[in-house]
């Protein structure tokens, strides 16, 4: 009997503002059998972000019953807020031969690597500290003070990928475009 192939995941990490969701966007137009893995979250929703497109925004009760649950795969506090990926979508796109890209921070790329060794994780890093810094400050949706706080965390994170082991492979966004087809090519390479 013919098996069908499985899918796999793909774990996108990054500083805040270093160009990740960009990343995404256009990988989920270039891969075949891609699908957006829809992350829930405590935190409030920004600018032109759709609930249950984006995020799921929900209660902290809410998110306290599905961690306990266990319907989370991975979980983490950025910030002050909760973020997590539901666990089923995962499975089903796995099982479905799909490529689930999972755009979340190092700690969940940590918790992920662990129990999911053969999942593909990838570190974006901006090509210099002045150019995230200017891409966060360009977002009119913040407030200065978090701009602040998302570029204090950066050093810590990328620290952590370059350390950890948890990262295979890291890319400077530099150019878009070429950022995009390197992690195409990854992917492909690992399927
Ligand atoms: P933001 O508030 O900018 O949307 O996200 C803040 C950070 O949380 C980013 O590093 C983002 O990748 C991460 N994040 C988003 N969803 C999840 C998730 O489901 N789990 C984890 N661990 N991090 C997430």
């Amino acid at each position: 009997m013919h098996e069908s192939p499985r899918g796999k995941l793909l774990v996108i990490s990054g500083p805040s503002g270093a160009g990740k969701t960009s990343i995404c966007d256009r990988l989920l137009e270039r891969l075949p059998k891609a699908r957006w893995s829809v992350s829930v979250t405590t935190r409030p929703k920004r600018g032109r972000e759709v609930d249950g497109e984006h995020y799921r925004f929900i209660s902290g009760e809410e998110f306290e019953q599905l961690r306990e649950t266990g319907a989370l795969l991975e979980h983490a506090e950025y910030l002050g807020h909760w973020y997590g990926t539901p666990r089923k979508p995962v499975e089903e796109a796995i099982a479905n031969g799909e490529v689930i890209i999972m755009e979340i921070d190092v700690q969940g790329g940590a918790q992920v690597a662990r129990a999911m060794p053969e999942s593909i994780r990838v570190f974006v890093l901006p090509p210099t500290m002045d150019t995230l810094r200017a891409r966060l400050e360009g977002r009119q949706t913040e407030s200065e003070i978090l701009q602040q706080k998302r570029l204090a965390e950066a050093d810590g994170e990328i620290a952590f990928a370059e350390n950890s082991g948890y990262y295979p492979y890291i890319i400077t966004n530099d150019i878009l475009d070429d950022s995009v087809e390197r992690v195409r090519e990854i992917v492909t390479q690992e399927m």
